[in-house]
């Protein structure tokens, strides 16, 4: 088992499979001349494998994969067929542009659940917010997703001014639509322009809903990140990831592998564990894995609390979001 300091096992690990992108959502990736990482500083496939097979051993029964975006990688589909034979439930999070090419490689993977991105319903505003004119094939690839009978959770980061007018429209979405609606308290990374008063709180959000619907708490799991609702006779659910107001580090059982093959033992940690070189030159993986969860600091990798109005972005060393994986 991989448990911290604070007694939480780590069950759940979320592998970065690129940190390249066919879109760039300036809350994630900010500078357009950004250099992706070249090929041959990420894992390859049999050191995917090799090292989730590590995790797997110790008791990770969980593994999301996540980039950059994980499908514009060109063996993204025997990355997901090899660790569909591992005993985890696999899942991935993806901005879908590409998800049509997958359909099949998902379901001989028995991958069930997806996480999409989709910030805005509006085309146009979508171009503003991703810089790529690919709103039809987003909206398009979540039907075929649900045609496919696949659980469809859709993330989307909420931002005062930019799209917190929208919550209601998400909201009418899942009406008719059985798609599950996470709205994300914006966070802050290395130059994605974050500042405080652009966050939109979970309480905010919950009164934006509650002005239009009456609305009922559901159960959350042991571990969720999310506070799940849902409208009474509405197909789908909604829920909040309230990073910021209202951290859930107390029940945090996540690891991250960045696709460079460095470990964080938290989304904010400053400390990264390089295991990919480790495994290169045939050392023992393992203990790595142990002293980084063993460093784990108990809150927002220790770098800041619930206090995010007095947080200023450039006092947090982080990654940006794009090199780490979400
Ligand atoms: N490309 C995939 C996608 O967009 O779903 C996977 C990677 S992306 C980094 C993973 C998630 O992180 C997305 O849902 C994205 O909206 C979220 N994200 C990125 N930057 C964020 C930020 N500053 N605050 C909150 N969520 C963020
Ligand atoms: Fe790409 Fe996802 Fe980041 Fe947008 S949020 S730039 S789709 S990795």
């Amino acid at each position: 088992m991989i448990t911290d300091s604070f007694n939480r096992t780590h069950t759940y690990l979320r592998i970065s499979l690129t940190d390249n992108c066919n879109l760039r959502c300036f809350y994630c990736m900010p500078e357009e001349e950004y250099e992706f990482s070249a090929a041959s500083k990420l894992m390859q496939v049999d050191e995917i494998i090799a090292l989730a097979k590590i995790f797997v051993a110790e008791g990770v029964n969980k593994i999301r994969l996540t980039g950059g975006e994980p499908l514009v990688r060109k063996d993204a589909d025997k990355i997901i067929l090899a660790l569909s034979q591992l005993p985890v439930s696999l899942t991935l999070t993806t901005n879908a542009t590409r998800l049509h090419h997958f359909v099949d490689v998902l379901k001989e993977a028995n991958v069930q659940s997806l996480n999409i991105s989709l910030d805005t319903l509006q085309p146009d505003k979508f171009l503003l917010l991703t810089r790529r004119n690919q709103f039809k094939e987003v909206f398009d690839n979540i039907q075929l997703m649900l045609q496919n009978n696949f659980h469809v959770k859709i993330n989307v980061v909420v931002m005062k001014g930019l799209n917190d007018m929208e919550i209601n429209d998400f909201i009418e979405w899942t009406k008719d639509t059985p798609v599950h609606v996470r709205f994300i308290e914006f966070m802050p990374f290395s130059g994605n322009k974050w500042t405080s008063n652009k966050v939109f709180t979970w309480q905010q959000i919950l009164e934006v809903v509650e002005s239009k619907y009456t609305v009922t708490r559901l159960q959350d799991d042991q571990h969720d990140t999310a506070k799940k609702y849902t409208v009474p006779g509405h197909k789908g659910t909604f829920a909040v990831i309230s990073t910021m107001s209202a951290p859930f580090c107390e029940g945090c059982n996540r690891m991250r592998l960045t696709a460079d093959g460095k470990m964080k033992n938290c989304l904010f940690s400053k400390e990264e564990t390089d295991l990919l070189t480790a495994l290169r030159n045939g050392e023992n993986v393992l203990p790595l894995i142990q002293q980084s969860i063993s460093s784990k600091a108990k809150e927002l990798g220790g770098q800041f609390t619930n206090d995010f109005e007095h947080l200023h972005a450039e006092e947090i060393h982080n990654r940006s979001m794009i090199t780490i994986g979400g």
